[in-house]
């Protein structure tokens, strides 16, 4: 069996290693840092660098993220291992000594014996090998590599500036305040989620995100060109008091249907009133647990963005799946380019892994990289037999099918930009609506656990 290639020695090229290499598999890992050599933010050469926060979030079952964390203790994950083994006191959070936690995995993977490490970088996508590559090398990519990345794909833009828009849970919404309704009533005339501002509101709104505190960029950040030259709200904010007015929250061809009842709730015949200023949310998961708040990219720290959101009518106790941000972000258009096991369909022997392929976050990159690795060994492993996903009631599954939708999934995608997404419950099948708010959580990753061990016994 020949042996495989993974470029990146980060959370998910360690990962998919270890899952190779502890089913038999050889396999050469490519790694471009050294300790003269990194990138804008590893500070070392070690492999799986934690080049943030200490922190893999949430370790609890009543959190997408904790449901993740269980599923891949579950499937052998050696990121968790290296978590669980390196663990610092951080009430529920899994947080861990983050020099103790790269060297258990290059550890762990130098014992299987299994694992060449070669220390280059590799500047061309391997098209013209007949080996198995995979490519797990994040959100900061060598430049080389991703031009011609970028050449392959045929797309225009890999390295942006992410414009990431908050994503708010459908019922946390105040209703009695914000409507259903398209623009002109076009579509099926209620595809978006209007949340009206008056005019003081409006200038109130401006202003408070004038003044909010923002992430700054770094000096390496400040060649890099926006995402589809989508400006931050508060950019837009800056440029001119009315630029929002005239741009993402122009409340044309929309009619604000509570001022149409009297407060007891009967129709009036007047229906003159108009918002001075609407904020659109857009469905963003087929289920239509999540929505997006339209053109509202920003680069307000998460405390403001929460405070100022909430300020919008309708959105006054808003739960948010994921909060908006700016930053710099290597990522390919996965639903477009990879097939369902996360292949490149124009040359399906090079797989994609980690969070290039659009999953944010070190444990969601991580989780690529194990599922990648699960595929892989199946693949030479088991050739005659049919390989499945995990489904999407499972936190892995859910991800996977957000970088690799099904087809129901891929309309609502291509509605929508496709974004860089940390996992959430709103990724996941819906559960029975007669089930209480309050044990939806509990009842979601218990339902992903007994998924999983079948998906790996099946
Ligand atoms: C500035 C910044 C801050 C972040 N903060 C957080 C945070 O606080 N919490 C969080 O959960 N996530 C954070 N992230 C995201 C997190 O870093 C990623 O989710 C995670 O590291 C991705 O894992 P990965 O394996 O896909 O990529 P990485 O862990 O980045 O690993 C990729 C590896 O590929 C190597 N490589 C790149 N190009 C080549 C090449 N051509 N040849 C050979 N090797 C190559 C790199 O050196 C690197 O070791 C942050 C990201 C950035 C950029």
């Amino acid at each position: 069996m020949s042996k495989i290639n993974i470029i990146g020695a980060g959370l998910a090229g360690s990962e998919c290693a270890w899952q190779l290499a502890s089913r038999g598999i050889d396999v050469e890992l490519f790694e471009m840092r050294t300790e003269s050599r990194q990138t804008f933010a590893h500070r070392t050469p070690h492999f799986a660098e934690l080049v943030c926060s200490n922190s893999l979030r949430s370790d609890e079952l009543t959190t997408a993220i904790g449901l993740l964390h269980h599923e891949m203790r579950f499937l052998n994950s050696l990121i968790m291992s290296s978590a669980d083994a390196n663990k610092v006191p951080a009430g529920s959070a899994l947080a861990v000594d983050r020099e103790g936690f790269s060297k258990f995995i290059e550890t762990k993977l130098l014992e299987t014996k299994k694992v060449k490490i070669s220390r280059q970088e590799i500047l061309e996508l391997p098209v013209d090998s007949r080996e198995i590559w995979v490519i797990a090398t994040g959100p900061l990519t060598s430049d080389a590599l991703s031009k011609s990345i970028l050449k392959h794909s045929d797309e225009k833009h890999l390295a942006f500036f992410d414009a990431i828009a908050p994503i708010i849970f459908k019922d946390s919404i105040n209703f009695s305040k914000a409507w259903f309704q398209s623009r002109y009533d076009k579509g099926s005339g209620v595809d978006y989620i209007n949340c009206p501002l008056d005019k003081e509101q409006y200038y109130q709104f401006v202003d408070d995100l004038l003044k909010a505190d923002k992430t700054e960029f770094k000096e390496w950040e400040k060649d890099t060109p926006y995402f589809n030259g989508c400006l931050p709200i508060e950019e837009m904010a800056r440029r001119g008091a009315e630029v929002l007015h005239f741009g993402p929250m122009k409340p044309v061809g929309l009619t604000n249907p509570h001022f149409a009842k009297s407060p007891e709730g009967t129709p009036l015949k007047n229906r003159k009133e108009k918002p001075y200023a609407v904020v659109q949310l857009r469905q963003d998961n087929k289920s239509g647990t999540i929505y997006n708040m339209v053109g509202f990219q920003t680069k307000m720290k998460y405390a403001e963005q929460q405070r100022i959101f909430r300020t919008i009518t309708g959105l006054e106790n808003a739960e948010f799946a994921r909060l908006g941000g700016i930053h710099r972000n290597t990522f390919i258009n996965s639903p477009k380019l990879l097939d369902e096991f996360g292949r490149f369909k124009k040359f399906p022997n090079i797989y994609f892994a980690g969070q290039i392929t659009g999953v944010e976050g070190y444990v969601e990159s991580a989780s690529m990289g194990l599922i990648t690795g699960i595929f892989i060994a199946n693949f030479l492993q088991n050739p005659a037999k049919k390989l499945t996903r995990p489904n999407n009631k499972t936190a892995i599954g859910s991800l996977l099918n957000h970088i690799a939708p099904d087809a129901e999934q891929q309309k609502i995608t291509q509605e929508n930009e496709f974004q860089p997404m940390n996992v959430n419950f709103g990724l996941f099948e819906p559960l029975a609506d007669n089930l209480k708010r309050e044990n939806r959580k509990e009842a979601y990753s218990a339902r992903a656990l007994d998924e999983i061990k079948l998906w790996i016994s099946s």
